[in-house]
C-alpha cells in the first residue's frame, strides 16, 4: 500500500517546520502534526545570530521589514567589566517567537506541506503515525516534538551520552532597547549559585529578558536584584508578556535515527541556551536531513544524517561548555572578561568563532591567545 506521505513530521515548532520546508523543497510529500495551533509561543531568548539568519534564509524564509530587530554584536557584562564585539559580517536579529513561527508556517504552507494543527500524535505502529482520531502511513517519520520528546522514547532512542539541565525563564518588557547589542549579564546569587540574564532587543519598544540558572525555582523577579544595573534599566518598564519557563539541556543522544525514524531539533539533543545557537542548529539539521531523505527515496540514507548531526553539534557544544565553565567559576569569569576587555580583537575572534565564521586554524589561534591571556593576566 502506498504511503499517505513521504515524510510525516511530529511537532510543528521551528524544528518540525524547518524539516518540513526543507523536505518539500526536495520534492517530498510532507505533513506536520502539532498539538497546538499556529503562532506557537515558547520560552526562548529570541536571538537569531547571523548564521541562524543565513540558515533560515536557506529555507526560503527572509525576515520582512519590521519582523525582527537587528543587533550588530554581543556585549558581556559582569564582575564590573563591560566588553562588546561586532559580528564579522551580517547582523543578528531579535525575533518574537510567535513571529518566527508564523513565518515558518506560511513558508511550509506555500511549499504545499499539509499542516495538521491541533493534532496530537499518540503513538506509532510500524510505518503508521497514530493521531487522535485518525492515522497516516509515511515512508519516513520525523520526531520534532521538543526536549521532552515521546517519539524519542517510542523509537528507543532515549539513550544519552550526556544529559545536563538548566532552567530558563523569559519575559518581555515594553522599553526601547538601551543598547544596540544583545547583552549577556553574568552573575551569581548570595549563595554563589551562577546565573545569567540575557537581553535581546525584539522591537523598537520591546526587549526579551531571559534568565538561565541551575535552580528550577528561581524566577526573574528574584534574580534581578543580583543584576542591579539591569534591574535599574527595567524598573518602571511594563511587562508585555507573562513569564514562561523551559528546561535548557546540554543533551547528546547516542543515536538520532532508526531505519525510518529520525529526530531533529531539541528532540534530538540540544546545546545550552546560553549559546543562542539552538535555532541555527535546528535549521542546519533540517537541511542535512532533507538532503538525505531527498537523495534516495528508496534506500536508507539516514546514517549520513547521523554523521552530519554529530558534526553540526560540535562547535556550539564546545562554545556552550566554554561559556558554562565561565559561568560556574567566578575567578575564571573575572579573568576572562578582563582579558577580553583588554584585547578587543580576541572577543571579536571568539564571536566570529561562535557563529562559524572562522577556519579551524584561526579558531585554534584565538583559543591559544585566550589561554595565554588568562595565564599571564595578573
Ligand atoms: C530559555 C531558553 C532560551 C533560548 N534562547 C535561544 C536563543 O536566543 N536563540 C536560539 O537560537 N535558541 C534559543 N533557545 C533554544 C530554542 O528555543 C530551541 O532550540 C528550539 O525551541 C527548538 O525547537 P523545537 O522545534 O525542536 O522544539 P519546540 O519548540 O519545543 O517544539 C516542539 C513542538 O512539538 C509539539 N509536540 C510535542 N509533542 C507532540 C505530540 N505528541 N503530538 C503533536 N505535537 C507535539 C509541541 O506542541 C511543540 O510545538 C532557547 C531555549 C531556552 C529554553
Amino acid at each position: 500500500m502506498s504511503p499517505d506521505f513521504d515524510v510525516f513530521v511530529i511537532g510543528g515548532g521551528p524544528a518540525g517546520l524547518a524539516a518540513a520546508i526543507a523536505s518539500a523543497q526536495r520534492g517530498l510529500r510532507v505533513a506536520v502534526a502539532d498539538a497546538w495551533g499556529p503562532g506557537i509561543d515558547k520560552c526562548c531568548g529570541e536571538g537569531l545570530m547571523p548564521d541562524s539568519v543565513d540558515a533560515l534564509g536557506a529555507l526560503g524564509v527572509a525576515l520582512p521589514e519590521g519582523a525582527g530587530y537587528p543587533f550588530p554584536g554581543i556585549r558581556f557584562l559582569g564582575n564590573g567589566v563591560s566588553v562588546d564585539a561586532r559580528f564579522p559580517n551580517g547582523c543578528g536579529f531579535g525575533v518574537r517567537r510567535t513571529m518566527l513561527h508564523d513565518l515558518l508556517s506560511v513558508e511550509a504552507e506555500r511549499r504545499g506541506v499539509e499542516l495538521l494543527w491541533k493534532t496530537r500524535v499518540v503513538g506509532l505502529s510500524g510505518a503508521r503515525v497514530e493521531c487522535e482520531g485518525r492515522s497516516f502511513r509515511a515512508r519516513w517519520i520525523v520526531g520534532a516534538d521538543g526536549g521532552q520528546s515521546t517519539v524519542r522514547k517510542w523509537a528507543g532512542l532515549d539513550a544519552c551520552r550526556r544529559d545536563e539541565r538548566r532552567y530558563g525563564f523569559r519575559r518581555h518588557y515594553g522599553i526601547a532597547p538601551w543598547s544596540e547589542f544583545m547583552e549577556l549579564y553574568w552573575g551569581e546569587n548570595d549563595r554563589h549559585e551562577e546565573c545569567q540574564i540575557y537581553v535581546t532587543p525584539v522591537g523598537p519598544q520591546e526587549v526579551c529578558v531571559a534568565l538561565l540558572s541551575r535552580n528550577p525555582q528561581l524566577r526573574l523577579d528574584q534574580a534581578l536584584p543580583w543584576f542591579p544595573q539591569l534591574a535599574e534599566r527595567l524598573s518602571g518598564a511594563p511587562a508585555t508578556s507573562a513569564e514562561r519557563g523551559a528546561v535548557t539541556a546540554s543533551r547528546q543522544l547516542r543515536r538520532v535515527s532508526t531505519e525510518h525514524i529520525a529526530l531533529i531539533g531539541d528532540a534530538s539533543g540540544s546545546v545550552d541556551a546560553i549559546t543562542g545557537e539552538g535555532l541555527c542548529l535546528t535549521f542546519l539539521q533540517a537541511k542535512s536531513m532533507a538532503d538525505c531523505l531527498g537523495a534516495d527515496r528508496e534506500a536508507n540514507s539516514l546514517p549520513r544524517y547521523e554523521d552530519d548531526h554529530r558534526r553540526l553539534r560540535r562547535r556550539p557544544a564546545f562554545m556552550a561548555d566554554l561559556l558554562l565553565m565561565m559561568g560556574r567559576r567566578n575567578w575564571l569569569r573575572r579573568r576572562t572578561l578582563t582579558v577580553l576587555a583588554a584585547q578587543q580583537n580576541l572577543f571579536s575572534g571568539m564571536l566570529a568563532m561562535h557563529i562559524g565564521a572562522l577556519t579551524p586554524a584561526s579558531f585554534a589561534a584565538h583559543f591559544v591567545a585566550l589561554g595565554w591571556g588568562l595565564l599571564t593576566q595578573a
